[in-house]
C-alpha cells in the first residue's frame, strides 16, 4: 500500500501551500528568472539573505545538489533550493545529475520533517531539459525514493506551470498505476 500520495497540479508553485517547497536554483545560489525569480519575488528578500550565508560558507551548490532556507513570505516552512543540469546534449551526465537534484532534493525534505513537497519541473525551462526525458526521470527518482522510504512523505506535489509539462506529467504517471489507484481512493 503506498502512503504517499503524488499529485501532479497546474500552477505557481509560490501559491501552493506545502511545508518544503523545492526551487530551481542556480549553482550560484545567485536568484534568477523563471520559477527561480517568482520564488524570490513571493518570498521576500529573507530568502536571499539566508543564500548569501551559504554562499560565504561554501561557495556555491554543485549541480545534483540542494541546500535549505527558511522560506520568507511563502506559504511553506523551508525552501529547498535544487540545482538541475543545464542540458548541453546530454554527454554531460545530464540525466544523473538531474535525477541527483530530486533525490537530493527529497533527502534535504526528510531531513527537515516536511511531510508535504512541492516540485517545479527542474531543468525544463531556461536550462533547456527535455521536457518528456525530464519527467520520467523526476517521476522514476520520486517512485523509487518513496518505495525506499514509505513512511517519509505523505504528498509529493508535481508543479507543472505549462500546459505541455502538465500533459507529459500526465501520460508519465500511468505508468504507475499503484499511485493512479490510490490517488482515485483518497
Ligand atoms: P531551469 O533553469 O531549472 O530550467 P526555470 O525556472 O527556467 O528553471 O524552469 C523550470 C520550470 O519551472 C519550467 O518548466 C518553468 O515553466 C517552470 N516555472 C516557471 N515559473 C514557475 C512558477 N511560478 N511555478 C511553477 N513552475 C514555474
Amino acid at each position: 500500500m503506498m502512503k504517499t500520495k503524488v499529485e501532479i497540479i497546474r500552477g505557481d508553485i509560490t501559491r501552493i501551500p506545502v511545508d518544503a517547497m523545492v526551487n530551481a536554483a542556480n549553482s550560484r545560489l545567485a536568484g534568477g528568472g523563471g520559477v527561480d525569480g517568482a520564488i524570490h519575488r513571493a518570498g521576500g528578500p529573507a530568502i536571499m539573505e539566508e543564500l548569501n550565508v551559504i554562499r560565504q560558507k561554501q561557495g556555491g551548490c554543485p549541480t545534483g545538489e540542494a541546500v535549505v532556507t527558511g522560506a520568507g513570505k511563502l506559504p511553506a516552512r523551508k525552501v529547498i533550493h535544487a540545482v538541475g543540469p543545464v542540458w548541453t546534449g546530454g554527454n554531460q551526465n545530464e540525466r544523473e545529475l538531474l535525477a541527483l537534484a530530486y533525490r537530493n532534493s527529497l533527502l534535504r525534505a526528510v531531513e527537515t520533517g516536511a511531510r508535504i513537497i512541492s516540485f517545479p519541473n527542474i531543468s525544463t525551462g531556461i536550462y533547456g531539459f527535455p521536457k518528456k526525458e525530464a519527467a520520467k526521470i523526476a517521476l522514476k527518482t520520486i517512485f523509487d525514493f518513496i518505495n525506499e522510504h514509505p513512511d517519509a512523505f505523505d504528498k509529493i506535489l508535481l508543479v507543472c506551470f505549462d500546459e505541455e509539462n502538465e500533459n507529459i506529467y500526465h501520460e508519465e504517471m500511468k505508468k504507475y498505476p499503484v499511485n493512479a489507484k490510490f490517488s482515485n481512493n483518497p
